[in-house]
């Protein structure tokens, strides 16, 4: 069982790489991760918040429990957001600004995000 450190990388591009070079996904943007880990390593992860994805410069980063790191790699089914890029689920949320997200809409338009790490 492997322990991570802040300065530990993982790999995720190699997974990612594989898939787009199978076609399923045209960027690390349109992919779904789930990396799976030790729970010690999980709660390092973890503490990325919601920053994970931009670490692993992907759509959506989840964390999941495993005896040995694995990564997964699944081709997003949200939309792409005009402006960032990023696949995300509300897309057109608000009718006024409908190609871009919510996260962008925000902050273009509003308080905008908070972002702890990444
Ligand atoms: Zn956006």
């Amino acid at each position: 069982m492997s322990k991570l450190t802040k300065s530990d990388k993982i790999d995720t591009n190699k997974q990612i790489e594989a898939v787009r070079a199978a076609g399923q996904v045209g960027s690390s943007l349109q992919a779904n991760l789930v990396i799976a880990c030790a729970d010690a390593d999980r709660a390092l992860l973890a503490s990325l918040g919601d920053d994970l994805k931009f670490v692993t410069i992907t759509s959506q980063a989840q964390l999941a429990s495993a005896a040995e790191l694995a990564v997964t790699v699944t081709p997003s089914t949200a939309t792409k957001c005009e402006r960032c890029w990023h696949y995300r689920d509300d897309v057109g949320a608000d009718p006024a600004h409908r190609t871009i997200c919510g996260r962008c809409t925000s902050n273009l338009f509003g308080a905008g995000e908070t972002r702890k790490v990444a």
